[in-house]
């Protein structure tokens, strides 16, 4: 049998956010291609009860680090607990998920672990019993095929990108408690508390509809129609980033290259042209509409439906009809 596949989780208030599904799903997948098994990590406070989840999704072993000081994320307390692990696992490969808080680890555990990182993955492969990467450079411009030169490597998957695989209830881990042995000292930098931002319902990256402004919204109250018409989707409000860096929205709404990458189930883009770096972040999304009074607006090119007109007039009649086929 080869060395295990290690995957680490991230949970928030004792709840295991999208993100791990899709990687603990990905590590089965490339574990079955390797004929390994998968070991998941799950460090928080309070987060026993994971365990069992870890495992529908298809970990065979899963190491818990549970400890009041696992409250919110650490940069030394989760880097020096999953090292530990890790060294001690011996695995093949180490995946991670690509979101803010993976995006802090990766870089951190590649360097003490003197190994390759291949950051913000797209694809996986197995080849020959070795695990090879796609990822993509330049504004998705080219892609790029790594591969590892260090024994062990480290991949990060963008979030919204590796489907994540139906539970298995049947499918049990076996659960490891990892002793903690980090102290309120060993901590640099401590989070005191996380404050959700105003009004923010749904993550974009978890919704399945995103109903997006752009520069055409023409200021912050605008965005209001957008507010109404996702509530009736039951979906999340996204922006472009003209749209956040003129201060109308804040960043952790920001789809593209340098906000969060989207494929929900619908993404309605509202006076936002497509530029490169916004289709980045929501190519990937099932079903694009887009509402835009330019017809040669490049977002129509990936739309699957376009609405050449005023958004202010589309948006409310819009709204309208779809309250009278949801409600
Ligand atoms: P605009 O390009 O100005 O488009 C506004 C659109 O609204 C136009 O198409 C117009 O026809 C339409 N419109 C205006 N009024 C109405 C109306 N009443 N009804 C209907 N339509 C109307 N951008 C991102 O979005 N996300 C990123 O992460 C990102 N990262 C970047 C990183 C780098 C390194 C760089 C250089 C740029 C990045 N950008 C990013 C910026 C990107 O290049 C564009 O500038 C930005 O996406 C444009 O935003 P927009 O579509 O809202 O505005």
């Amino acid at each position: 049998m080869s060395k295990p596949v290690f995957v680490v989780t991230e949970q928030r208030d004792g709840l295991f956010r999208k993100v791990s599904f899709e990687a603990l799903s990905e590590g089965r997948r490339i574990a079955d291609s390797l004929g390994s098994p998968v070991v998941a990590i799950i460090v928080g406070s309070g987060v026993e009860a994971l365990a069992e989840t870890a495992g529908h999704y298809g970990a065979d072993r899963a190491l818990v680090a549970d400890s009041d000081i696992f409250v919110n994320y650490t940069a030394e307390g989760y880097t020096k607990t999953i090292l530990k692990a890790i060294q001690q696992v011996d695995p093949e490969i180490v995946l991670i998920p690509a979101s803010s808080m993976g995006k802090d680890l990766a870089p951190r555990l590649a360097a003490r672990l003197d190994c390759g990182l291949a950051a913000d993955c797209i694809a996986l492969a197995v080849d020959n019993g070795r695990v090879l990467a796609k990822r993509t450079m330049y504004a998705n411009k080219i892609l790029a095929d790594v591969q590892f030169n260090s024994t062990l490597g480290i991949a990060s998957l963008r979030p919204n990108i590796f489907p994540a695989a139906q539970p298995d209830t049947s499918r049990k881990a076996t659960v490891e408690p990892l002793k903690v042995d980090i102290s309120q000292t060993d901590l640099k930098a401590v989070v005191k508390e996380l404050i959700s931002g105003a009004g923010e319902k749904i993550d974009i990256s978890e919704a399945n509809v995103i109903v997006a402004g752009g520069r055409g919204m023409k200021g912050p109250d605008q965005f209001k129609i957008l507010e109404k018409l996702a509530a009736v989707l039951k979906g999340a409000v996204g922006a472009s980033r003209s749209a956040v860096d003129s201060g109308w929205r804040q960043h952790a709404d920001q789809v593209g290259q340098t906000g969060k990458t989207v494929a929900p189930d619908i993404y309605i883009a509202c006076g936002i042209s497509g530029a490169i770096q916004h289709l980045a972040g929501m190519s990937s999304s099932k079903c694009i509409v887009a509402i835009n009074k330019d017809p040669d607006a490049p977002i129509f090119q990936r739309a699957d439906y376009g609405i050449v007109g005023d958004l202010f007039e589309v948006v409310p009649r819009l709204t309208e009809e779809l309250k009278k086929v949801v409600e």
